[in-house]
C-alpha cells in the first residue's frame, strides 16, 4: 500500500463524518500529526462531529480557511481493511459513507477520556483466618496469573459475596486500585480439554482447523440436524483461531440464545467472552469495542451488528443458524450479515462458518456450486434420535368451534403428561387473536395508522398494532357500526391457545414463550431455564421457540397451523414453512427419550408438507432450486425492493410511475421493474406505502444500475425512499 499513513500536523485531511453529507471535509492534522484510519473529532459549523481521517485532502479552496482536527481519540485508528469493507458494503447495499460510519462506531462516549473504576489483584499479605470462600477468591486470583477483576467479576467468579473480596483487601490478600473503566477481557485458554467428539464431528473439526491454517479466505456450510454438535465442533474451530492468535466472532440470532451459548463457551476456554447485543448496558458496548479494537477480546459473541466492531485480526465468523430471518436488517442499512460477513472474511482473509440444521436455499445453491465448502453432521449425539414425524390431517379430527387442539394431539399431549414429560405447543402468532370481528357490521378493528389489522393482547388487556406498535384498549362498542357487544375474537393466537390448553388439561402446568410476554432479555431467558429444568408440562411458543434453545425433557411437539406460513406471497414462502417446521420438530427428543412431531395440516398432500415430514431434505431442496431458476429468483437472479413512503399517496404513486417509465438505465442490464403497486402493508404510521421491484439476471451489475436510475430523482416533502438489495421480506 502506498497510500500516505501519517499526516503532520497542518497537512490537510479527508475527514469521513457520521453527518449524512455526500462526501468527506477537509481539515487540517493537529498538534502532533495523525496516522490514516484515526478516529478524530472535527467541528462541523457549531458543533463537533466524529470522524475518521480517510485520506489526504481534497483541497481546491482556501487553505486559510481550513479548520483543524479538535482532537484526535485515545482509540485504535480504523484498519485499511475496514475502511475497505465499510466502502463494499456501502456500494453492495447502496448506502451512504456516514451511515456506514454510524454502523460501525454504535458505541457511545468513544472518545471519552477513560473514566476510573476500582479493580481487585492478587496482593503480597496472607490473610489472618482461611475460610473456604476466601480459598475461592484467592484461587480465582492465582488462576488468572496476575490478571485484575471487578469486585463483581471476582464475586462471581468465586461464587462469593463482594464483602469476602473486600474482607481480603482489608488484609492485604487482595490489592484494591484504580484502573480505566475499560478492561481487556478475561484471556480464553483453547488448550483446556474439550469435549471428546465423535467420529464425525473429529472429521468436520479437522477439516475446518486445516482450512484456517491455510491462512486464506474460506467459507464452510457446516449442515447438521438440531442436536448432532454443531456447536462443539464450530467451538473447537473458535478455539483454533484462538491458537493461531487471531479473533472469533460467533453471531446468534436471537439474544435469548446467548446465555446457554456463554456457559459453553466458559465451560471450554475458561472465561467469558465479550457480548455485544442490545441487551449490554452502554458502558458494556464501550468496553467491547475498545477492547476489540486493541485485540484484546479474543472472542466476542454477538447480534448481527458485532460485524461491524473494529477487529484487529478477525480470522473466523460463525453464524449459527445462518438461515435465521433475523440477519437480515431491515431499516437503517439494509444488509444480510450472513452475507456481509462472508464479504469481510474475504477481505481480511478469515473463515466464515454457516451452521444449521436447515440452511438458507442461498448457502445450499453455494455449497451446490463450490464456492462453499460443505460439512454435513448426520446423527443426533450420544442416543438422541430424531423425532417422528407425521400428519394430523385436520379434515376428518372432529373439532369444536372455536378451539384449535385436535383430538388426536390431545391425546398424544395426555400420554406426555402422565409419563412427566413436556410437550410444546407451537403456534407462530402473538397475542390472543389476530382478527377482532364485529360480528353485527363486518368490521375488522384495524389500526389508524397503519393499514393492519389490530391484535387482541388478552394479557394486556389491549389492541396492539404489531406493525407500529400502537395500543388502545379494547373497545366495548363497534368502532363502526356502534353496537354493542358484537365484537368477537376469530383464530388463535398464542394466548388464546394457552387459554383451550388450561382448559383441555387443567392439571398441567402450562407456560407460555413469546418475544411480547416478557419485559426483558432477563426475564425470558430465566423461564427458557426453568422450562429446560421441567418446570412446566406444556410449553406453549411462537417462533422463539424454534431458536436453538435445549429443553431435554420435550418429547413431543404438535404444530397447531403448518399450512399458515404457506401460502404466503414471498418467493420463500416454502423453504420458510420447511425450515420452521424441521427446526420446531427438532426441539422434541434432545436427551435420552424419542421424540415426536405431529402436523395439524388441511393438506397433507401438499408437496412442502410432505418433504417435512419425509424428511428428504436434499429432494426439497432440489425442487425448490430448480423452481426459482424457472423463474429467475434468488438465488438465481437478482432482486431490489424499492419503498417509496410519503403522507400523502398521490405523490408517491407520482414518483413510482416515473421511475417505472424512465427505466434506461435498468433496461441497459436487462433488469426489469415491477410496480409501482401498493405494498401488502399499504400504510404503516401514516406513511403511504409504494413499492417497485427490480429483477436481473444473476451477475448483473444491479447496485450500479439502481445508483444511476435513483440519481436524478428530486424526492419532495417528507417523501422518502429505500433500497433493499436481496430483500427477504416484501411487506
Ligand atoms: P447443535 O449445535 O447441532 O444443535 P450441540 O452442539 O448443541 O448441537 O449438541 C447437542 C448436545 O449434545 C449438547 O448438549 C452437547 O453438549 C452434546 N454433545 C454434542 N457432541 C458431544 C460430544 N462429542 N461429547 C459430549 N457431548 C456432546
Ligand atoms: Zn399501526
Amino acid at each position: 500500500m502506498s497510500a500516505q499513513e501519517y499526516f503532520d500536523q497542518g497537512e490537510l485531511v479527508a475527514v469521513l463524518t457520521t453527518q449524512p453529507l455526500d462526501r468527506t471535509l477537509d481539515y487540517k492534522a493537529p498538534e502532533g500529526g495523525c496516522f490514516l484510519g484515526a478516529f478524530v473529532e472535527v467541528p462541523l459549523g457549531p458543533r463537533k462531529v466524529l470522524g475518521v481521517v480517510w485520506g489526504p485532502g481534497q483541497g481546491g479552496f482556501d487553505l486559510a480557511k481550513a479548520r483543524s482536527v479538535i482532537r484526535v481519540l485515545e482509540v485504535a485508528p480504523m484498519r485499511e481493511e475496514m475502511r475497505l469493507f465499510l466502502g463494499k458494503v456501502a456500494d453492495y447495499t447502496l448506502t451512504p459513507m456516514p451511515a456506514m460510519l454510524r454502523l460501525a462506531t454504535r458505541a457511545p462516549g468513544l472518545g471519552d477520556p477513560p473514566s476510573m473504576r476500582k479493580i481487585y489483584r492478587l496482593g503480597d499479605a496472607e490473610p489472618d483466618r482461611m475460610t473456604d470462600a476466601r480459598t475461592r477468591v484467592l484461587e480465582v486470583l492465582r488462576d488468572y496469573g496476575g490478571l485484575a477483576f471487578t469486585l463483581k467479576e471476582l464475586a462471581e467468579q468465586a461464587g462469593v459475596t463482594s464483602s469476602v473480596v473486600k474482607g481480603l483487601v482489608k488484609q492485604g490478600a487482595v490489592r484494591e486500585e484504580d484502573s480505566p473503566r475499560d478492561l481487556p477481557y478475561p484471556r480464553l485458554d483453547p488448550d483446556l480439554p474439550g469435549k471428546t467428539l465423535t467420529g464425525d464431528q473429529a472429521d468436520a473439526v479437522a477439516r475446518l482447523q486445516a482450512g484456517q491454517r491455510s491462512g486464506d479466505y474460506g467459507t464452510t456450510l457446516l449442515k447438521g440436524v438440531t442436536g448432532s454438535g454443531k456447536t462443539e465442533v464450530y467451538l473447537e474451530a473458535v478455539a483454533e483461531a484462538l491458537r493461531m492468535g487471531r479473533q472469533a466472532l460467533v453471531l446468534l440470532p436471537e439474544i435469548a440464545l446467548t446465555a446457554e451459548f456463554l456457559t459453553r463457551v466458559e465451560a471450554r476456554f475458561g472465561a467469558r467472552p465479550a457480548e455485544w447485543h442490545s441487551g449490554a448496558t452502554m458502558t458494556e458496548r464501550r468496553r467491547v469495542w475498545r477492547m476489540v479494537g486493541q485485540g484484546e477480546a479474543q472472542l466476542v459473541v454477538g447480534a448481527r451488528s458485532a460485524l461491524f466492531l473494529p477487529f484487529r485480526d478477525l480470522g473466523l465468523v460463525v453464524v449459527d443458524e445462518e438461515h435465521d430471518t433475523s440477519y437480515k436488517q431491515e431499516d437503517g442499512v439494509h444488509y444480510s450479515a450472513r452475507d456481509m460477513a462472508v464479504l469481510r472474511a474475504s477481505i481480511c482473509g478469515g473463515r466464515v462458518i454457516l451452521a444449521s440444521a436447515t440452511p438458507s436455499l442461498e448457502s445450499w445453491a453455494n455449497a451446490e456450486a463450490g464456492k462453499y465448502e460443505r460439512l454435513d453432521l448426520t446423527s443426533r449425539f450420544g442416543a438422541a434420535v430424531l423425532p417422528e414425524m407425521k400428519p394430523i390431517d385436520m379434515r376428518t379430527e372432529q373439532m369444536q368451534p372455536g378451539t384449535w387442539i385436535s383430538p388426536s394431539l390431545r391425546q398424544a399431549v395426555r400420554q406426555r403428561i402422565e409419563r412427566r414429560e413436556q410437550s410444546l405447543l407451537f403456534i407462530n402468532r402473538r397475542g390472543y387473536a389476530p382478527v377482532t370481528l364485529c360480528r353485527a357490521c363486518g368490521e375488522q378493528i384495524a389500526c389508524d395508522h397503519c393499514d393492519a389489522r389490530m391484535v387482541e393482547h388478552r394479557f394486556l388487556k389491549r389492541l396492539m398494532c404489531h406493525q407500529c406498535g400502537e395500543t388502545k384498549p379494547m373497545p366495548d362498542t363497534c368502532p363502526s357500526c356502534g353496537v354493542e357487544g358484537k365484537l368477537a375474537p376469530v383464530g388463535p393466537g398464542i394466548e388464546r391457545l394457552a387459554e383451550e390448553a388450561e382448559a383441555t388439561f387443567p392439571e398441567a402446568k402450562i407456560a407460555m414463550l413469546s418475544s411480547d410476554l416478557f419485559g426483558s432479555a432477563r426475564a425470558l431467558k430465566a423461564k427458557i431455564e426453568e422450562i429446560a429444568e421441567g418446570d412446566a408440562d406444556i410449553v406453549i411458543g411462537t417462533q422463539l421457540v424454534a431458536k436453538g434453545h435445549n429443553f431435554p425433557k420435550l418429547t413431543l411437539v404438535g404444530v397447531i397451523d403448518a399450512d399458515l406460513s404457506l401460502h404466503g406471497a414471498d418467493l420463500r414462502a416454502a423453504e420458510r414453512t420447511f425450515q420452521l417446521m424441521r427446526q420446531v420438530a427438532g426441539r422434541a427428543g434432545r436427551a435420552d427419550k424419542p421424540g415426536q412431531a405431529l402436523l395439524q395440516t388441511f393438506q397433507p398432500e401438499h408437496p412442502v408438507i410432505r418433504a417435512i415430514l419425509s424428511g428428504d431434505e436434499e429432494g426439497f431442496w432440489k425442487a425448490e432450486a430448480a423452481g426459482r431458476q424457472a423463474a429467475g429468483v434468488p438465488p438465481y437472479g437478482r432482486m431490489a425492493g424499492i419503498v417509496l413512503s410519503g403522507p400523502e399517496v398521490g405523490p408517491v404513486f407520482d414518483i413510482g410511475n416515473a421511475m417505472a417509465r424512465n427505466d434506461a438505465p435498468l433496461r441497459a442490464i436487462d433488469a426489469q421493474v415491477f410496480g409501482p403497486a401498493p405494498a401488502p402493508i399499504a400504510r404503516i404510521r401514516g406513511r403511504h406505502r409504494v413499492r417497485l421491484l427490480v429483477k436481473a439476471p444473476k451477475g448483473a451489475p444491479i447496485q450500479d444500475a439502481i445508483a444511476r436510475w435513483i440519481a436524478p430523482l428530486r424526492l419532495k416533502g417528507d417523501i422518502r425512499l429505500t433500497v433493499d438489495i436481496d430483500p427477504q421480506s416484501f411487506y
